[in-house]
């Protein structure tokens, strides 16, 4: 599919009526009050570019650009507008354009969408250099020697908080096949992603214990091309079906009874590969089935009954908290299983945390591209979980996870910030140390 917003069906177009029930639930709306940067504005900037009345320019694309993608207004809506389905086709229209070319933007969009989350084994590289670069003290001499002002202005601002990579990726923690030592029940395919691999290759090892433990078979694959979510929310649709296609081949979703994915954002993409190839004859119908198989793993968990664990993930009575992904709790509208999750752990409470789906900031590259808005919703977001007075946040997305760590730390407030999947699986091995 590409679609543009003229080409689009018409009534996903025409069924915002207007009501305004979204305005409350937009950060950026809330920031500013204006109408234009609201989720009922955005949709009349759309429809007004389908009927021809408004040209794709810099306004246009500025608007698109502020808007976090979110899909809170989703949420909201009576009408059950797409939103998302919208906001995807308005920045692939905008990217067509070229209104929004400049030479820095296309050289890092080249690097990143084109390069670098096309190949695996490049992106593992790069991961692998900036791991060395981390680790060899190269990281210090270029802070202290200045050379890190050589970056453009938006890098170097976010340079001091560049993720840590991990000691090792998914592929050296997980091995292709493994079998549950309970009875086997179900047949899984385990998505290790892109920058839960580099970064949180950890996550990955915790999703693959917990499943096994409940009874999964586990597959995954030593090296696994980009769901393509990145590159669907920024315009590069016909990236993001080559990306769906090779992970199709990769997964054939009739083997598996479910393909598993720990991360909210790529989830919220991944369950929608019957849109993206729906004009592919090849792949149409895999994909639908596809979409049916692919599950968020609190949503899997939940539907095949999660084993209480008998032993709690701390020494102590700890006090946890739970921030929502945007693409979890709204494009996914998974809210409930996580938190019943949580509740499962054994010293566990759980307090619920003012806003947990209000945007944290993070929303891909929107602290990259909007950073006084992701740093507002940051301050909001990390006063919210400060007043909770818990000491562990539970999130179950990589940039969530980055984005509130980093607020955290900024605000100074000893908070660790932990998949909810990996107290489980913390929780299932003190379990085992503990048996006689
Ligand atoms: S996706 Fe989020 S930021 Fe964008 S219009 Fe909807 S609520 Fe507002
Ligand atoms: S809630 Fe839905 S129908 Fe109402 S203004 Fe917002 S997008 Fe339009």
């Amino acid at each position: 599919m590409s679609h543009t917003l003229k080409t689009l069906d018409y009534s996903v177009i025409q069924q915002c009526m207007h009501c305004g029930m979204c305005l409350p639930t937009c950060p950026t709306y809330d920031a500013t009050k204006r109408e234009r940067h609201s989720p009922r504005g955005r949709i009349a900037l759309m429809r007004a570019v389908a009927d021809g009345e408004l040209e794709i320019g810099s306004t246009f694309a500025d608007e698109m650009s502020y808007c976090l993608g979110c899909l809170a207004c989703q949420t909201a809506c009576p009408a059950g507008v797409n939103y998302a389905e919208l906001f995807e086709t308005a920045r692939a229209d905008i990217e067509r354009s070229g209104v929004a070319e400049a030479p820095a933007r296309s050289f890092w969009r080249a690097l990143t969408l084109r390069f670098l989350f096309m190949r695996p084994d490049a992106l593992r590289l790069a991961g692998g250099v900036l791991r060395l670069y981390q680790r060899t003290g190269l990281e210090g001499f270029a802070r202290r020697s200045g050379l890190t002002r050589l970056l453009p202005r938006s890098l170097r601002r976010l340079e001091p908080q560049a993720p840590r990579i991990a000691a090792q990726f998914s592929n050296r923690l997980i091995r292709e096949h493994e079998m549950p030592q309970v009875p086997e029940r179900y047949r899984v395919a385990l998505l290790t992603g892109c920058i839960q691999d580099l970064v949180f290759s950890d996550i990955n090892r915790d999703t693959a214990d917990v499943l096994l433990a409940n009874g999964c078979r586990v597959h995954t694959a030593p090296e696994q091309p980009c769901c393509g979510s990145l590159h669907a929310h920024n315009g590069e649709t016909a990236l993001a079906a080559r990306l769906a296609r090779r992970l199709i081949d990769q997964f054939p979703p009739d083997h598996y009874d479910a393909i598993i994915t720990n991360a909210g954002g790529c989830g919220s993409h991944l369950r929608h590969y019957s849109g993206l190839l729906e004009d592919d004859a090849r792949y149409a119908e895999r994909a639908r089935l596809w979409d049916t198989k692919v599950k968020d793993v609190h949503e899997w968990l939940a539907e095949i009954g999660c084993r209480p664990p008998q032993v709690g993930p701390f020494d102590a009575p700890t006090r946890v908290t739970y921030h929502e992904s945007c693409h979890l709790a709204h494009g996914q509208k998974i809210t409930r299983e996580p938190r019943a999750l949580l509740r499962l752990l054994p010293g566990v409470s759980l307090v619920e945390l003012p806003e947990s789906n209000w945007c944290c900031g993070s929303a891909g590259v929107y602290a990259i591209t909007q950073p006084d808005q992701a740093d507002a919703l940051l301050t909001r977001k990390t006063g919210h979980i400060v007043s909770t007075q818990a000491t562990v946040v539970a999130t179950a997305n990589p940039g969530c996870h980055l984005q509130v760590a980093r607020g955290l730390s900024a605000a100074g407030a000893d908070v660790t910030v932990a998949h909810p999947v990996s107290l489980l699986a913390r929780a299932y091995r003190r379990e085992l140390l503990q048996r006689p």
